[in-house]
């Protein structure tokens, strides 16, 4: 079964995700532990926590349909070692919250190297904070999602996934999330059947299926290989609607969440019934 939803709001708390979720027909669901402006957030409640599994169950939501995306202000690779101890803290804050709520994923961008240092220093560097966190927690599979290669961001080549996979001890807790818009204008095309299967190959080739925890469905609003990271609707943008039915259709893909990072809340409901028609379920 195939299972889409969205990145939702946590506006009122985490404790309504679950709901904002259902209210789109979702069957999958992202958000994020905390604000994700802000390095530090007050610690959930006992009741918070318990309305979170309240609407889970309401929602017919499992663990695994939810990944929490972290702060984007979280960079694991920062060249700076003051600056990488307060990645480092916040990053095991969400895996922490994450467990709290009886999650499994948290999804993370690997980090950017600023220009100070090279590409697989950077990676060393992720590996290790990575390696890091997982031993100081419990239960939760940090997922590393690719990326566009904007700036100095690294995980635009799925080789920077593979590099750290190779070098996290525990691999029961390192898992990947692909972004459709992501990987495209990183270079991977998706836009024909063959381009499509050529791209997953090299996928399975370098990283492999049994690593991919979720996938992130955005439409691009830029071209293949722009290293430009901007979202569009689904269908709306360079990559066009038949990359979405591709991946609907792919039994690889199957109970894993597939969400949309789409510009466009209100089109949601419209887009998840969409992607349902493509495999023949009903939404
Ligand atoms: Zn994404
Ligand atoms: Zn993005």
């Amino acid at each position: 079964m195939k299972r889409a939803g969205a990145h939702v709001s946590i506006s009122g708390g985490v404790q309504n995700a679950p709901l904002n979720a259902r209210q789109i027909g979702a069957r999958a669901f992202a958000m994020f532990t905390k604000n994700q402006r802000q390095w530090h957030a007050k610690s959930y409640t006992e009741e918070q926590i318990e309305q979170f599994h309240a609407n889970m169950e309401a929602g017919g939501f499992r663990p695994q349909d939810v990944l929490p995306h972290d702060s984007y202000l979280i960079n694991l690779g920062n060249p700076d070692t003051e600056a990488r101890e307060k990645s480092f803290d916040a990053f095991v804050d969400e895996l922490r919250r994450c467990r709290q709520l009886g999650l499994v994923y948290l999804n993370f961008h690997p980090g950017s190297h600023l220009r100070k240092i090279d590409e697989n220093t950077c990676l060393d560097l992720i590996a290790d904070s990575l390696n890091r966190a997982l031993e100081q927690t419990e239960g939760v599979m940090a997922v590393v999602e690719n990326t566009a290669g904007q700036g100095s961001n690294l995980g635009y080549r799925f080789e920077h996934l593979a590099y750290l996979i190779e070098r996290v001890e525990d691999k029961s807790r390192i898992g990947v999330c692909l972004d459709t818009c992501h990987t495209f204008t990183a270079g991977y095309d998706l836009r024909s059947r063959a381009a499509y299967e050529k791209t997953m190959r090299e996928f399975e080739k370098i990283v492999g299926f049994s690593y991919l925890k979720g996938m992130h469905l955005n439409d691009s609003k830029v071209d293949l290989g722009s290293r430009v990271d901007r979202h569009e609707s689904l269908g709306q943008g360079k990559l066009g609607i038949d990359p979405f039915r591709f991946i609907m259709q792919d039994e690889r893909i199957d109970e894993i969440p597939l969400i949309l990072e789409t510009p466009n809340a209100d089109r949601w409901p419209q887009e998840i019934a969409l992607l349902y028609s493509f495999t023949g379920e009903a939404g």
